[in-house]
């Protein structure tokens, strides 16, 4: 990144932690890290934020190629096929240059929104029909620098792929290109990944793309070459998988991958959607990340997950935008209350803090926790309070009421990369249709 990354900031509003949001905040940033938070800041040499800062959001689940088929699935109503089509369609056309474009505007997109870091949930690994590219790893480094270039940190989650069902069923199709062949492999190509990618440029991580798709004989694996890395996992998100789990193996998806050690501190369940009793306590205990990715979820007609009972349970929440028919992390926060609320029948089922730390779990990600203290990168996210949407609400709640539309500026440790609603990059409208009518078939 370049630019000043040093400076001082008066906050009109700002969510200190614990939860309370303070007026005229004094935040004081050198080189990209905040170095100190004043409560009733004198005017003087800062620069203002009009509106409330937050620190920035983290997108714990996305697929970014799948930011291609918003508003391309509904023909005729469109069913879970109708996507999966188009899924495929997109990803069989996808190479290093295009991935690039198309990343680089949607995590741009991202940035707009509040997000500062993503954890990208990478599994097209090789050229269609499954033949590795010159650099194995070129497709991840195209989602490195594209990353890089929308000023947004990345931790690239390289997905273990192997099967196309829980029954070991080969990969076919346009699925070759996503598999390495064995366990093995997959994990030769990421220690090769890790030594080449500098930790200040991106983080690596290890992801587990579902019980149907890395067989119970292959998890050990996994789980030795993730250690010490953020590992992800999808974990039942469609009850087909369930069953084809407790067919296969006698046991939930949840409990195969407990067996394997796949569950700890750093593991992320990512939907945790169709989850028995004792799943929920299983994960709980665990301490793992669940990866709600509410607006996904409705999308695909998934289903609402137990996303208050693996809380309770001991689980710490993240938010993902999975596959970004929506980019705006209000929403997915706000998704989580909501649905409980439709499930429940009852009204605050989370507290706006507790929404707000659901957006802001950097740890799933492998990074340290956002706040607004002493010691935290300097990601600052203003919501404008002045806007149609949020005019008249209680600086406390703006979660509740903010799109991403009503984000003004954004700093990514210490550096401007969204002023007033624009990225630096340019029209990034424009540069996501490009890449988006680049990335189907003509
Ligand atoms: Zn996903």
């Amino acid at each position: 990144m370049t630019g000043a990354t040093s400076g001082s900031y008066l906050a009109a509003h700002a969510l200190l932690p614990g939860g309370v949001v303070a007026r005229d905040v004094r935040i004081d940033v050198e080189a990209g890290v905040i170095v100190g938070v004043r409560r009733d800041a004198a005017p003087g040499e800062m620069t203002r934020l009009d509106g409330v800062v937050l620190p920035g959001f983290a997108n714990v689940h996305s697929h970014a190629f799948h930011r291609a088929l918003r508003g391309r699935t509904h023909a005729g109503g469109g069913t879970f096929w109708t996507w999966r089509e188009g899924m495929y369609a997109v990803a069989e056309r996808l190479d290093p240059d295009r991935y690039y474009r198309l990343a680089r505007a949607t995590y741009a997109e991202m940035v707009l929104a509040g997000y500062t870091a993503v954890g990208e949930f990478h599994y097209v690994h090789h050229e269609a029909g499954g033949v590795p590219y010159a650099d194995p790893n070129a497709m991840a480094g195209a989602l490195i620098q594209a990353a890089a270039d929308a000023g947004i940190r990345l931790t690239l989650l390289d997905t273990c792929y192997l099967s196309a069902g829980v029954d070991g069923a080969p990969l076919t199709g346009p699925q070759l290109r996503f598999g390495d062949r064995d366990a093995d492999r997959w994990a030769e190509r990421l220690r090769a990944l890790i030594a080449a990618t500098p930790p200040g440029r991106a983080r690596i991580g290890a992801a587990i793309h579902s019980v149907r798709a890395v067989p119970r004989a292959a998890l050990p694996t996994v789980v030795r070459a993730a250690e010490n890395l953020p590992l992800h996992v999808h974990l039942s998100e469609q009850r087909a998988e369930n069953h084809a789990c407790l067919a296969a193996y006698g046991c939930t998806p949840t409990e195969l991958l407990a067996g394997a050690g796949a569950l700890t501190p750093r593991t992320t369940a990512v939907h945790a959607t169709h989850l028995t009793a004792g799943d929920v306590a299983t994960l709980g205990a665990a301490g793992v990340h669940a990866g709600i990715c509410p607006t996904t979820e409705r999308d695909l007609a998934d289903g609402i997950g137990p996303a208050r009972a693996l809380l309770d349970a001991g689980a710490v929440l993240g938010l993902g935008s999975d596959q970004h028919a929506v980019i705006d992390g209000f929403e997915e926060a706000r998704g989580l209350e909501m649905d409980e609320r439709l499930v429940t029948g009852k009204r605050g089922r989370f507290r706006p803090g507790e929404l707000l730390d659901a957006l802001t779990d950097h740890a799933a990600l492998g990074r340290s926790a956002a706040g607004l203290r002493a010691g935290a990168p300097a990601d600052l996210v203003v919501v404008r309070t002045d806007t149609p949407r949020t005019a008249g609400a209680d600086p406390a709640q703006i979660v509740l009421a903010a799109t991403a539309a009503d984000i003004g500026t954004v700093l990514v440790g210490g550096e401007v990369v969204v002023r007033d609603g624009v990225h630096r990059i340019g029209d990034v409208g424009r540069l996501l249709a490009d890449a988006i009518e680049d990335a189907w078939p003509r």
